[in-house]
């Protein structure tokens, strides 16, 4: 029988204990973990994910800004912003909702964010920290998804793992923190030649390709782990993961859902370094 990874039960039990930290941390330190969010032009899944984080916030007891800036906005104007957030005593984390609209340079904005702030761990000191094994913080989605395993006692040392995706949000850190893990690592990607031959050999498959039903069920090894990271709407508004769940649920022993698995560790997990951010200070 197949064991669903219920990430949206995970991510509460952490808001508990978080809640209980940010509590103590107002009494004996006066300090309330304080977000800043900056998000450029509407896209609706942007929006979204930014209310979100806001709900989180508010019932954490974190204050949250949202910044919410038109589609054509100049480059200046963002890094100015972002000057002005990184001296603000109040605010502890900063994010910048991606993807950027074309005429911005992502990387430019990401590495003016103060690096104690980069509650994303997105900025390149933060990248390079991470690498080298020093680690200021993990980013939010790779974290989630060790916590996942950690939580539900899946083992992670020696085991083969596959990341299908090497994006520098998901796939790339999450490779890292694999490492850190001792497992043997194996990353696909969109020039994988035979992506089948690679996920057949997964201990633990974990996907971020932002592609719906790219994973069947022949490509499950019998009893592995399945992870995914994918979030992919259909045509009426429903969400759907890059695996066939369905179907995949008769191989693997254990799986993320989609909505309910990874999407809410994120979120928990940003909470979790907005208030490591606040009390580092
Ligand atoms: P991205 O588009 O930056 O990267 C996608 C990666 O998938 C690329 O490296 C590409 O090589 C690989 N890929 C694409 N098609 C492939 C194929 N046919 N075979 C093998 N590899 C293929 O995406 P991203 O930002 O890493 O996000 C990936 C997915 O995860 C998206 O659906 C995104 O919405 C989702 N996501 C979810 C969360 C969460 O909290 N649950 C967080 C971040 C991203």
């Amino acid at each position: 029988m197949v064991k669903i990874l219920d990430g949206k039960k995970l991510a509460e039990e952490i808001r508990v204990a978080l809640k209980l930290e940010i509590l103590e941390l107002g009494e004996k330190k006066g300090i309330a973990p304080g977000l800043a969010v900056i998000l450029v032009g509407d896209s609706v899944a942007s929006q979204i994910y930014v209310r979100n984080k806001e709900r989180a916030c508010e019932s954490l007891g974190i204050f949250s800004e949202v910044h919410r800036l038109a589609e054509n906005i100049e480059e200046e104007k963002i890094l100015a912003l972002i000057a002005e957030l990184n001296e603000k005593n109040e605010i502890h984390g900063i994010l910048i909702q991606l993807p950027l609209p074309s005429h911005i340079d992502s990387q430019k904005i990401i590495s003016a964010i103060d690096p104690k702030k980069d509650v994303d761990c997105f900025h390149p000191e933060n990248v390079g920290r991470m690498f080298l094994g020093d680690p200021r913080f993990f980013p939010c989605t790779p974290l989630g998804i060790v916590e996942i395993l950690k939580r539900y006692e899946i083992k992670i040392s020696g085991k083969k793992v596959v990341i299908v995706g090497r994006s520098n949000i998901v796939g790339k850190p999450l490779a890292m923190m694999m490492l850190r893990e001792n497992a043997t690592v194996t990353m696909a990607h969109s020039k994988t030649e035979n992506l089948k031959e690679e996920t057949l050999r997964a201990n633990i498959l974990i996907v971020a390709a932002g592609r719906a039903g790219l994973i069947t069920a022949d490509m499950i090894k019998q009893g592995a782990v399945v992870i995914d990271v994918g979030i992919n709407r259909g045509e009426n508004g429903e969400l759907a993961g890059d695996v066939d769940f369905e179907k995949v649920c008769k191989i693997a022993s254990a799986i993320t859902p989609v909505p309910g698995g990874v999407g809410p560790m994120t979120i928990a997990m940003l909470m979790k370094n907005t208030t490591a951010a606040a009390k580092n200070i």
